[in-house]
């Protein structure tokens, strides 16, 4: 398989505690190369674009809140299969289901604050890598 790119976001649990550099070492580890990253205080709603899709769920204004709430990173990963690579190194969306040495078993707080976000498919990691990144942040 060609190499494959995604998008990442160290969210701000994550950034309050520190711990930009543990998960970066989590995901290099894992197999992916970090070839674009920065980090940004988007407001709540910048937020509520970026998670459109749970617009009518339940936790849209909690996660929302919590997606503004202090500076995250985000960041271009990239790597042989990177965005099924990236959802097994990051773990399951609750850390109670997530496997061991899983980023969210390792550091997340709550299915809420749970740390990383990682794109789930093609379209999706394309969409997102463009509305956080403009082209020439991605050369090389
Ligand atoms: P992400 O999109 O952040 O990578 P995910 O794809 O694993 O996570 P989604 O179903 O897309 O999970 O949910 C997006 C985010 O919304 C989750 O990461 C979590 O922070 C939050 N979330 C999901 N379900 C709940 C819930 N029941 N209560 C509170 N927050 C939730
Ligand atoms: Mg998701």
């Amino acid at each position: 398989m060609a190499l494959e790119r995604t998008f990442s976001i160290v969210k701000p649990d994550a950034t309050n505690r520190n711990l930009t550099g543990a998960i970066n070492a989590m995901l290099e580890a894992g197999g992916l190369r970090i070839v674009a990253q920065k980090r940004i205080h988007i407001t709540k709603a910048q937020a509520g674009v970026f998670y459109a899709v749970h617009a009518e769920r339940p936790f849209f204004d909690e996660l929302c809140e919590f997606m503004s709430s202090a500076p995250i990173v985000v960041q271009v990963l990239e790597g042989e299969n990177a965005i099924l690579l990236n959802r097994e190194i990051m773990g399951a969306t609750n850390p109670a289901d997530a496997d061991e040495g899983t980023i969210r078993k390792t550091y997340a707080l709550s299915l809420g604050e749970n740390s990383v976000h990682g794109s789930d498919a093609p379209e999706t990691a394309a969409e997102e890598i463009a509305y956080f990144f403009a082209g020439l942040e991605l050369v090389g």
